[in-house]
């Protein structure tokens, strides 16, 4: 029943083609870590600015690898909601440069084939491995869920802890941010909407 389709995974917006310079990026941070005020010559200190520089490759360089297959499958009629919870990806807020830890649920009807499990995940860091919005991540992956899957009807939700608000500004620990993107059925039938929405909820 393998229909055998591989999908390549395009970077999308947001991720920019440019590859991180380690060597430069370590320099710029050994000037910043003085212009704060520190010795960065210190023992402590030493090898911070390259540390730094490899976490920023392997974050934006990050290859989500090959997608998993696509199967053949034709529903026998009625709703057919296939829902793959509980998916965590950390992802960086591209306004404070600051983590923020995402849970993310995505629902789809399918129309002919299904997806392989490992393909949500996969579509999931990809479009966290960049400085992002929880929105345009919850859309980014709501638009890959739609092309691979080859159905319009696709729900995401993505449950969001940022640490731009629990450190920062309003240091708020325990607020979440919950974005959702329907589309097709999901959008249209409200039975289906819930259908996701409690299943993105319900206790992990
Ligand atoms: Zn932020």
């Amino acid at each position: 029943m393998t229909a055998g389709v591989e999908t390549s995974m395009q970077p999308a917006a947001g991720s920019g083609p440019r590859r991180v310079d380690p060597a430069r990026v370590a320099e710029l941070y050994r000037q910043l870590l003085t212009e704060l005020g520190e010795d960065a010559g210190r023992d402590g200190l030493l090898g911070t600015p390259s540390r730094v520089a490899a976490w920023w490759s392997e974050f934006l360089d990050y290859d989500p690898g090959a997608t998993a297959a696509v199967f053949e499958y034709e529903p026998s009629g009625g709703n057919h909601l296939v829902v793959v919870g509980g998916i965590t990806v950390w992802s960086l807020c591209e306004h404070h440069l600051l983590p923020m830890r995402l849970t993310v649920a995505i629902g789809y009807c399918p129309r002919g084939r299904v997806l392989g499990l490992s393909k949500f995940a996969r579509i999931a860091h990809a479009h966290a491995h960049r400085r992002q919005l929880q929105e345009r991540f919850t859309d980014g992956v709501a638009e890959d869920v739609i092309t691979a899957a080859g159905s319009g009807d696709v729900g995401v939700v993505a449950e969001g802890e940022h640490l731009c608000m629990s450190m920062r500004g309003v240091r708020e620990q325990q607020a979440r941010t919950t974005s959702t993107r329907l589309a097709g059925r999901l959008r249209d039938e409200p039975d289906l909407a819930s259908q996701l929405l409690t299943l993105a909820r319900s206790p992990r």
